[in-house]
């Protein structure tokens, strides 16, 4: 069942962001799993439902799409394409949500009406094989990053105290001041730096991270590398950066290392690779055994073939879409360096000139 988010936060479909963050903070003071009565199962869906509501892009896909867009079921894939050294890839870990709403966002021209506040991006380098490389993995990193502070949600207040209308911007969130210039004195707006525009303030400051509504945690999460990286690839992993009290949660960049692998190269989603044979098997034909990403396979070589010609392996490249890349076998034939007596005679008898 799709989850309704308004109703979870026990707002209406037409209620403002200011009045939805309210909610949210009400719900979130009266079910922190640290207060006596808490529920954790409740805080964990309202913080969820806030993830989206509170987001206004999010918000407005999820009314024109509803929650199945948020189930992480749909079909598209976890990334956008290309995957060039340096390009970033987008996705999210699980989740698929962000990269609909890239989708969504680019077909309809949605976008964040205002700057918002924005915690940092940061970046981590990780080594992966080339064969993971190939056909993706789930690798685990560790960093250590500003996070939501596990105490208050974020809220920056001691569970359970509550909030009060923050006394510097009479809750408007927006402090006025008079800026003199020389067209005379000119009223300025500018959002309250106390209550960083949400109109409230705790009652009492969190006792765990003194109200600055994070905390520097040592987190590990498992990243889900996509088939068909490259060395340098870029991947973005939505939300995993660093929080910040009001506003969203950075981005986490992951810089992709791979190795060179002596036996293939890689052009695009095709593994081009060396095979080399002799003189005879050229001649006559043969069937020889060939690496490929998924071990050895045979290869038929016709008989008469030609140096630097090139075979095929359909489905032995790299992933891409729902199909997969070929690999091409470039054969190179050696050329006899040292004959026996008896082998010099046989050639010599053959003298082959073309
Ligand atoms: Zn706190
Ligand atoms: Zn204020």
């Amino acid at each position: 069942m799709a989850k309704d988010y308004y109703k979870i936060l026990g707002v209406d479909k037409g209620s403002s962001q200011e009045d939805i963050k309210k909610a949210f903070r009400k719900l979130a003071h009266q079910y922190h799993p640290d207060k006596a009565g808490g529920d954790e199962a409740k805080f964990k869906e309202a913080n969820e439902a806030y993830q989206v509501l509170g987001d206004e892009k999010k918000r407005g896909q999820y009314d024109q799409f509803g929650a199945a867009a948020f189930d992480g079921s749909g079909g598209f894939g976890g990334f956008s394409g290309g995957a060039g050294p340096g390009s970033a890839w987008d996705f999210s870990g699980g989740a698929g949500f962000e990269d609909l709403g890239d989708i969504f966002g680019n077909l309809f021209g949605g976008g964040r009406g205002r700057q918002e506040r924005r915690g940092s991006d940061i970046q981590v380098d990780v080594d992966i094989t080339f064969k993971d490389s190939i056909f993706g993995v789930n690798k685990e990193v560790e960093l250590i990053k500003t996070d939501t502070c596990d105490r208050c949600g974020g809220t920056g207040g001691e569970p359970g105290e509550g909030m009060e209308t923050c006394k510097d911007c009479d809750g408007n969130g927006v402090q006025m001041g008079v800026q003199r210039t020389v067209f005379g004195n000119v009223q300025t707006k500018r959002t309250c730096a106390t209550c960083q525009g949400t109109g409230e303030i705790p009652k009492k400051i969190c006792t765990s991270c003194q109200g600055q509504g994070t905390q520097r945690k040592k987190q590990r999460l498992t990243v889900t590398i996509p088939s068909g990286v490259e060395n340098g690839s870029m991947l973005r992993v939505r939300g995993q950066g660093e929080a910040i009290k009001v506003g969203a949660t950075g981005d986490l960049f992951v810089r992709l290392h791979v190795p060179h692998d002596t036996r293939f190269e890689r052009d695009g989603a095709t593994l081009i690779s060396e095979a080399t044979i002799g003189f005879t098997q050229a001649a006559l034909g043969d069937t020889i055994e060939v690496e490929t990403v998924d071990g050895l396979v045979d290869l038929k070589i016709p008989a008469g073939t030609q140096s630097g010609s090139q075979f095929r392996l359909r489905g032995k490249g790299v992933p891409h879409g729902r199909g997969r890349g070929d690999q091409l076998v470039v054969v190179n034939i050696k050329t006899p360096e040292k004959l026996s007596r008896e082998q010099k005679k046989l050639l010599e008898e053959l003298d082959l000139k073309e």
